[in-house]
């Protein structure tokens, strides 16, 4: 029987990043991954094949709106989908073939097969029992549907089915006006589908700011998304050519139908625990199905720990890899810390819309006096050279000390820009601190240092 010091069950960024770690750590690691290939959901189907189809669509539309204007002439492109899938899936496969150097370089041992745990200390896959001192669960998270929606992965697809449809569907509804719903939605409009979304609550985005949540709404509507808020969406019915979907509106409890060709549901995801025996181990979850761990990441059973989208938190891939640091660390006999307040949370549709910290709303609930910095693309020489002028920076500071509680953006490269926030938080900087620093002129980053002055004297630029 192989023995391990750590033993982590899903290859996920939760995943493989702890293997990683545990290894750079002096400890024996095994990972234990059921899939083909390793990555979990975030590299086969999920963060990376759908930025692979954010960006080529985004290309398309680059080409069929701006090229002619700056004296780039000739026919648009074509959408060739067999060959954009291709490329997709070139992608997908570049990045798992890479963690799989990384295990062998790192001497991780890759148990392949789907992993139960009999007892802590043990892992079983297939035939075989595997020793661990320690074992890790990071085993992510699954689509989730909503009742009277049945997914089929033909016309009533979630992001997996999404991201390998035979074809660009004339009609697509989404079902959900979160991060997935509205990437994907995006991505099928760039290229030629007629794209409605059905969200629940009033606002898109649950959780985003809401002068940010508005402005995004706005610049999808001018792209050709019809996005219809406060529709509580009862069912979907596959029929022989169209699929039919029921929804109500909340503010009158009128009931209406749309059609489709093809259904997205994005209506969140839940953790996958599934086959792991935590019932029979007596691991406590909570009510929502999560793995309860003790802010250290260790369960209810001794020897036995939560990572990533299994337990409680934002389900993001980088506060997963975050938690696998941090664990490997504590492991290790070190500190290992995950902040929570300084999380950036990133939607990658054009324009991005990136956010990390308190927003307004946060704040006004809390009763903390704060003040806003602003700052417009339209006043960036480079957005608009580049026709990304849409969009704005939003910092919040506090009223009296001045420290960053929150930044927020909608805009070009705004899952990069947000990361000089991020540091700058870490650090307790103030809004003064980012201002006083010096950006290289012509670049996007150059809003954020704008906003940071609009949050005391003003900026150049407005
Ligand atoms: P989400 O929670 O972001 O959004 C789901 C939306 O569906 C919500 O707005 C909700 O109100 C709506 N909804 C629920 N029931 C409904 C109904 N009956 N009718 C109409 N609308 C309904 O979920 P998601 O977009 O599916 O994403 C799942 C998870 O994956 C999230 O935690 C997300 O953060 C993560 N994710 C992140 C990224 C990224 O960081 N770029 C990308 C993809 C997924």
């Amino acid at each position: 029987m192989a023995s391990y010091d750590v033993i982590i069950i899903g290859s996920g960024p939760g995943g493989y990043v702890c293997a990683i770690r545990c290894a750079q750590l002096g400890l024996k690691t095994a990972c234990v991954e059921g899939r083909e290939t390793l990555g979990g959901t975030c590299l086969n189907v999920g963060c990376i094949p759908s930025k692979a189809l954010l960006h080529a669509s985004h290309m398309l539309h680059e080409a069929e709106e701006n090229f002619a204007k700056m004296g780039l002439k000739g026919k648009s492109p074509s959408v060739d989908w067999s060959q954009m899938l291709a490329y997709k899936d070139e992608t997908i496969g570049q990045n798992t073939k890479g963690i799989e150097f990384l295990f062998k370089k790192n001497k991780i041992d890759w148990i392949k097969g789907w992993a139960s745990i009999p007892e802590a200390g043990l892992v079983q896959v297939g035939d075989a029992t595997h020793k661990a001192k320690n074992i890790i669960i990071a085993t992510g998270s699954e689509p989730a549907t909503i009742p009277g929606v049945e997914i089929d992965e033909k016309t009533i697809v979630s992001s997996t089915g999404a991201l390998s449809l035979p074809k660009v569907p004339k009609k697509l509804v989404v079902i959900g006006a979160g991060v997935i719903g509205l990437e994907l939605g995006s991505v099928y409009a760039r290229l030629g589908a007629e794209v409605t979304v059905l969200e629940y609550l009033d606002q898109i985005t649950p959780g985003l700011d809401a002068e940010i949540a508005r402005s995004f709404r706005s610049l999808l509507k001018k792209q050709g998304l019809e996005i219809i808020t406060g529709a509580a969406v009862q069912s979907a019915e596959a029929l022989k050519t169209k699929v039919k979907i029921g929804y109500t509106l909340r503010k009158d409890d009128s009931e209406h139908q749309a059609d489709a060709e093809v259904v997205l549901v994005a209506t969140g995801r839940k953790p996958f625990t599934q086959g792991l025996g935590l019932d029979a181990l007596g691991v406590t979850l909570t009510k929502r199905g999560q793995i309860a761990t003790d802010g250290r990441f260790k369960t209810s059973v001794d020897g036995i720990y939560g990572i990533g989208d299994a337990i409680e938190g934002p389900m993001l891939a980088h506060k997963a890899e975050d938690e696998g640091m941090a664990v490997a660390e504590i492991l290790a006999g070190q500190a290992g810390h995950v902040n929570y307040d300084v999380i950036p949370g990133v939607i990658y549709t054009h324009p991005e819309v990136a956010t990390v910290g308190k927003t307004e709303e946060d704040l006004k609930e809390a009763g903390r006096a704060y003040k806003t910095g602003k700052f417009s693309f339209m006043g960036n020489g480079r957005a608009k050279a580049n026709f990304a002028a849409d969009g704005f920076v939003k910092v919040l500071a506090d009223a009296e000390t001045d420290r960053i509680l929150g930044a927020h953006i909608i805009g070009p490269a705004a899952g990069d820009l947000i990361h000089e926030i991020c540091v700058a938080m870490e650090f307790g900087a103030a809004a003064e601190d980012l201002a006083r620093t010096c950006h290289a002129h012509p670049t996007y980053s150059e809003a954020v240092r704008e906003a940071a002055l609009a949050c005391g004297d003003g900026p150049i630029h407005s």
